[in-house]
């Protein structure tokens, strides 16, 4: 058997374990120190965003983003509904109640004509959560605007894109919170973290506060507020620096990767995950989906290709379609888009460290079936 080739996995240089070493070598090995601070610094001035706190995971950081945006028990949230399940997970943690917007053809994101469709049927709602599926970005003007025009806070997961750019603008900015995530498959990791993004300088030190555990100013442990051990280790942040270091080649490289399948499969039934000219992904992830009328499914490519040890996996699953939020109301304008791209979509292996022989392998597989 072939070495297996991967959807995403993580790419290490070096550096990391410097940063690592030093957290070592000054004994910083705590949820604190250098290594962090800087991370957060670092990361803002990349993004373009005043303030930051590095978090043990993108979930902490949105779970912190829903609670800054004052959700409340019973508050309806208006979310992404083709995306990841902690996009929405942290509107349940504060007993809020998901509504999904449907996506839409150009960029498979949160369409704005369904957001405001949601806000004639719900005008008191109070907060949108929008993602950027596979580091494309969405309409994030459209949204923005949609969002002040109703008095609502948007909150921009942008777990999945980091250094994608929306006319121009970093996306991780476009929100009043804008959350990042580090997991070991995204376009840089620390293993596991996130970061919670903002211009509000208050915001970010409430978040800091909670994340360690709401300790207030005493020489005792005093509480006044439930807090949460969210906050990033030491450690892990020196990765994270390491890891930023690389990020624009690794952005380079998921690009190189995208327009290969993009050249490969032009005379194939095969369409790229698109996105809109005023946009640059970070082309996290490489997806097709399969014409209209096509015989061949995308499960019978999955499984050629895993028959060939190449991870390939189905589109993100809607929100509306999971079991746990049945019942949950799902506004659409169109033609049920999230449903239609995960029948018809797959997600490619996306992995940096692919070599253009593992590409070759993975094409040939794929070109086989058609
Ligand atoms: C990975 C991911 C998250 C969660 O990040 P974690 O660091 O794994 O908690 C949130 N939203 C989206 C869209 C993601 O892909």
């Amino acid at each position: 058997m072939e070495k297996r080739i991967f959807l995403a996995s993580p790419t290490m240089h070096g550096e990391e374990q410097q940063f690592i070493q030093e957290a070592f070598d000054t004994n910083w090995v705590a949820p604190l120190g250098k290594n962090v601070n800087e991370f957060e610094k670092e990361l803002a001035a990349f993004v373009g965003v005043g303030h930051a706190a590095a978090l043990t995971a993108g979930t902490a950081a949105l779970h912190l983003a829903v609670k800054l945006a004052g959700v409340q028990r019973g508050d309806k949230v208006f979310c992404s509904d083709l995306t990841f399940s902690a996009t929405v997970n942290p509107v349940s943690y504060e007993g809020g109640e998901q509504i999904f917007i449907e996506s839409e053809r150009e960029t498979w994101n949160m369409d704005p004509r369904a957001l405001e469709a949601a806000f004639a049927k719900y005008p008191d709602c109070k907060c949108v959560i929008c993602a950027n599926l596979y580091g494309t970005p969405a309409r994030l003007d459209e949204i923005r605007a949609i969002c002040d025009a109703h008095g609502a806070v948007l909150i921009e997961d942008a777990a999945e894109s980091l250094s994608a750019t929306y006319k121009g603008q970093q996306t991780g900015t476009f929100g009043q919170y804008n959350a990042l995530s580090f997991n070991g498959n995204k376009i840089i990791t620390t293993s596991g973290g996130g970061m919670l993004l903002s211009d509000d300088e208050e915001a970010i030190a409430k978040a800091r506060f909670w994340s360690t555990q709401s300790r207030e100013p005493f020489p005792w442990y005093e509480h006044k507020e439930i807090g949460y051990n969210y906050r990033m280790s030491n450690i892990v942040a020196g990765i994270g620096r390491g890891q930023l270091l690389h990020l624009q080649e690794h952005r380079d490289r998921k690009e190189q990767i995208y327009r290969t399948y993009e050249a490969a499969f032009r005379d194939l039934p095969l369409t790229m995950n698109p996105y809109l000219p005023e946009s640059r992904p970070n082309f996290w992830l490489s997806c097709m989906t399969i014409d209209p009328g096509c015989a061949v499914t995308p499960e019978q490519v999955r499984l050629a290709l895993e028959a060939e040890n190449i991870e390939s996996r189905p589109i993100w699953k809607p929100m509306h379609l999971q079991p746990v939020f049945a019942g949950h109301d799902f506004i659409t304008v169109g033609d049920n888009v999230g449903e239609d791209i995960f029948a018809r979509g797959l997600c490619l292996p996306s992995d940096i460290k692919m070599t253009d022989a593992d590409m070759e392998r993975v094409i040939s597989v794929i070109r086989g079936l058609f």
